[in-house]
């Protein structure tokens, strides 16, 4: 593989290279979360780098390992700016377009994401829901109609449920997979983030849960019981 890619970086020119580059980089354009685009980015051209030079070859490797870290809730203070020295140390070191290129883009994708860079590293959240990490599925209790298709197709088994009873996701087992959101056809499956709304501890039937009043409901409430 390695002997062929670099066979193909030698003979193709540097316009074809970074069509290739920005080719990939296109595929992570509706990624709305900027680590979880510099992972992806990066595990891609990682693999297509011929890995003749070291600052390409081990350059793109760290910048996947420390963006996957920071995704697992594993970031530390000081990885944008080891992020950011290695991408141009890749755009100047590089010994050909391939890694100056991928260097411009994983720059870019700091640059035009570092608010959310620093939110996983210091607050560990993904605003956007999409580091596995940073949360977790429950099952809309006023959704669920307990047809039992996602306890049939969940491989952790983590679902508790039956005919006609409304569904309970156990986060401590679910490993995040989403197989249960394809099955599901109300669209009861959902992200949440720190905040997880109101939900039923068990199975209870369906259309028996009550959520608790929205916000201000209860004070509200108490006003209109002290005027009567
Ligand atoms: S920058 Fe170096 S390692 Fe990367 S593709 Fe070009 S020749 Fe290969
Ligand atoms: S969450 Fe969806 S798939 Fe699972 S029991 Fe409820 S309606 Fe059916
Ligand atoms: S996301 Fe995967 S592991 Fe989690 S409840 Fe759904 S199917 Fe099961």
């Amino acid at each position: 593989m390695a002997l062929i890619q670099r066979k193909l970086w030698k003979q193709i020119s540097s316009e074809e290279i970074k069509d290739f580059v920005i080719e990939e980089y296109k595929k992570q354009s509706e990624n709305p979360c900027p680590v979880d685009k510099m992972k992806k980015f990066t595990d891609s051209t990682r693999r297509t780098s011929c890995g003749e030079c070291v600052i390409c070859r081990e350059g793109i490797l760290q910048l996947n390992v420390i963006a996957e870290a920071i995704s697992e809730g594993k970031g530390r203070d000081g990885d944008i700016e080891i992020l950011t020295e290695i991408s141009d140390d890749l755009t100047i070191g590089s010994c050909c377009d391939y890694g100056k290129e991928v260097g411009k883009i994983t720059k870019k994708i700091i640059e035009e994401g570092i608010e959310e860079f620093e939110k996983h590293i210091k607050r560990k959240r993904c605003d956007a829901l999409i580091c596995k990490k940073f949360f977790s599925y429950y099952i809309a209790p006023e959704k669920c109609n307990g047809c039992n298709k996602c306890k049939e197709e969940c491989p952790q088994k983590a679902i508790a449920g039956d005919k006609d009873l409304i569904h309970v996701i156990n986060s401590d087992i679910c490993d995040r997979c989403g197989k249960c959101t394809i099955i599901c056809e109300k669209a009861a499956i959902q992200k949440a983030g720190a905040v997880v709304p109101k939900l039923p501890q068990e199975p209870v039937p369906v259309g028996t849960f009550k959520a608790e009043p929205q916000n201000g409901g209860g004070l509200m409430a108490a006003r209109r019981r002290r005027r009567s």
